[in-house]
């Protein structure tokens, strides 16, 4: 295994850790029949730190291996390598009340609310469910006050309007809403969201993150935003974690990240985002970005996992993994040959 990108250094993040990751692994064995390969690597040695009132964005796109990191911090998958840590203590494959207590600390909201919700209760039945599995133990009047409280937080009015409906009869982004009062009736100090906006109408995504937004700052959740988008990721994110199979490569301030990006796949993924004004094909296209060029694959690679699709490509990146290097002094991180000290006394042979 790789060594991955070290956390943040604590003055930079001021806070200590809610939830935190060390060297988080995850390969899954195959058999011979699924595209010849024996084992995939998923997630190879990510570090992050998830604070209280802040939001960390894990970017990337299909198959680099983000969805299977908020799984994995989730417990709903055991990881191959690596440990999680929450509130400083080990988190160890649980049980019964031991892991109702991680699951309600740590909520995963999905991507599809139409799929997260049970369509044959209603909004009120779900909710209270949630409550009274989470050691809630008060009475019927009690509870009702309760639901209204959540439907309010997450801006449903009036809740007696949501309450007694099944899922089919709201719209998507009311959906969504109501997924984020249940993950908020566990009382979680973190949220894993797993592109929470990537399946609602472009005009109701921005709704839902400054919904987010206001619940970070109220409610100090430390949140894991996953998302492919990296211009959602600048918007709301403190820190951005770009990924590329399985692999940290770039980390940092958001800001710093987007503005001056170092890695050519954070590159890439920055000329991706849609530009009116940017005609024909773009790079990221060009370089397959997109088409499952960034999907984990067969074990034990060698080099930079980038080599094959970068423009920048020298002899050196098929052949040895890029180690660590500073960007800046604000914690901007990369891993990539081209930022360091050895490049430039290499010459730069262009492979493709
Ligand atoms: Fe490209 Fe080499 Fe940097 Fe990888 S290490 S991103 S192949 S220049």
């Amino acid at each position: 295994m790789n060594a991955g990108i070290d956390v943040l250094p604590m003055s930079k993040t001021i806070k200590k850790p809610v939830l935190e990751a060390t060297g988080l692994g995850k390969t899954f064995n195959l058999s011979r029949a699924v595209g010849g390969q024996r084992r995939v690597v998923a997630v190879d040695a990510v570090n992050l730190a998830l604070c209280a009132g802040s939001t960390v964005a894990l970017v990337g796109e299909s198959g680099s291996g983000k969805s299977t990191v908020a799984r994995l911090l989730a417990q709903l998958l055991p990881a191959s390598a690596g440990v999680v840590r929450l509130h400083g203590e080990p988190v160890h494959p649980r049980t019964g009340r031991q892991r109702r207590r991680y699951v309600g600390e740590v909520q995963l909201l999905l991507q599809d609310p139409f799929a997260s919700l049970n369509p044959v209760h209603t909004i009120r039945y779900q909710l209270t469910r949630v409550l009274r599995l989470h050691g809630n133990r008060s009475g019927r009047q009690r509870v009702e006050e309760q639901l209204e409280e959540l439907l309010s937080t997450v801006q449903l009015h009036p809740a007696s309007q949501f309450l007694d409906k099944y899922p089919h009869e709201l719209s998507g982004g009311q959906l969504q809403r109501i997924a984020i009062a249940r993950t908020l009736a566990a009382s979680p100090s973190v949220l894993l969201l797993d592109e929470p906006v990537s399946m609602l109408d472009v005009s109701i995504r921005l709704g839902i993150l400054n919904l987010l937004a206001t619940l970070k700052q109220q409610q100090e959740l430390a949140i894991l935003y996953i998302t492919h988008d990296i211009a959602s990721a600048r918007y709301f994110a403190d820190e951005i974690l770009v990924m590329y199979r399985g692999h940290v490569v770039e980390q940092g301030p958001s800001e710093s990240v987007t503005q001056h990006p170092t890695h050519p796949y954070t590159q890439l993924l920055i000329e991706s985002a849609p530009d009116p004004a940017r005609r024909g094909r773009n790079a990221a296209e060009v370089a397959g970005i997109g088409q499952g060029g960034g999907a984990a694959s067969a074990a034990t690679p060698t080099g930079c996992p980038f080599a094959r699709r970068c423009p920048y490509a020298m002899p050196v990146c098929s052949t040895e993994m890029p180690a660590v290097s500073a960007v800046d002094t604000e914690g901007h991180e990369v891993r990539c040959w081209l930022n360091t000290p050895e490049s430039a006394n290499q010459r730069r042979v262009p492979l493709h």
